[in-house]
């Protein structure tokens, strides 16, 4: 399913934290507020941009992302941000309803935090149920690698639903790979594809938010980006990028 619905934001790569599973360059590459409101601007007059999700890095670390936030939303726009729970600016933001969180775990505390840092699961769950309490939508984007992949169906934040991650370092075998993506929600999600248009904190524009091959920058014309884009979905309906999840697909 391709969907011009929906935009993927990375404004950043650098984080607060230096997980053992990060696989981002964290490059200092930053996206201002202006240039992604200039960007959705330009991309509203072409599609009809119902929803956004922002990745990073940590986008909490940008002191004006809630600013970001509250403007997108005020344009009608449904926000996701995939964030690691640990930098609180949630107080900041004013519709929280709009405005989905996706916060991420690596487990039980022992796992997560031989991965995180000590003391950051407690943190991303007190995160968590500040947002519950604030009335965000609260999702839990669990990370499997080979040391959480037993906890798969155990592992639990306040009954929360959870998307599964799958580890892009391969610690994970192939059964266990094949096992996750067949019989849990793995992110992106099946029905959907890996499409959608993203734009990376490096200003290019990508067909997926996982593939290195660029089919515009910021400034190119938006009718250019989704005819490049539709005609790579077009040439490849199940996923653009043959090198990364159509492998792991399979
Ligand atoms: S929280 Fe995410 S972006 Fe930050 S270091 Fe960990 S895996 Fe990387």
């Amino acid at each position: 399913m391709v969907s011009l619905e929906n935009l993927y934001i990375s404004s950043l790569e650098t984080c607060n934290l230096h997980c053992r599973y990060c696989y981002t360059k964290k490059t200092k590459n930053v996206l201002t507020n202006q240039q992604i409101l200039s960007f959705v601007n330009r991309y509203r007059r072409y599609s009809n941009l119902k929803s956004i999700i922002f990745c990073g890095g940590e986008v909490f670390t940008l002191n004006s992302f809630p600013d970001l936030i509250n403007k997108l939303n005020k344009l009608g726009i449904f926000i996701t941000v995939i964030t690691n729970g640990t930098i609180d600016r949630l107080t900041e933001i004013k519709n929280p309803n709009n405005c989905q969180l996706l916060v991420s775990f690596d487990g039980p505390k022992n796992i997560h935090d031989h991965n995180r840092g000590v003391g950051n699961y407690d943190l991303s769950k007190s995160f968590v149920r500040h947002a519950l309490d604030l009335d965000f939508p609260v999702e839990i984007f669990f990370l499997i690698t080979k040391e959480s992949y037993p906890y798969l169906n155990s592992f639990n934040i306040f009954g929360l639903e959870k998307t599964y991650l799958i580890d892009r370092l391969g610690s994970l075998s192939s059964v266990q790979t094949q096992n996750v993506l067949k019989n849990y929600p793995t992110y992106p999600p099946k029905t959907f594809g890996c499409h959608q248009i993203s734009l990376q904190s490096d200003s290019l524009i990508y067909p997926c938010c996982e593939t290195n091959k660029p089919i515009g920058k910021i400034s190119t014309p938006i009718k250019k980006i989704i005819k490049n884009y539709l005609d790579l979905v077009h040439q490849n309906p199940l996923c653009v990028d043959p090198d990364f999840y159509c492998k792991l697909k399979k």
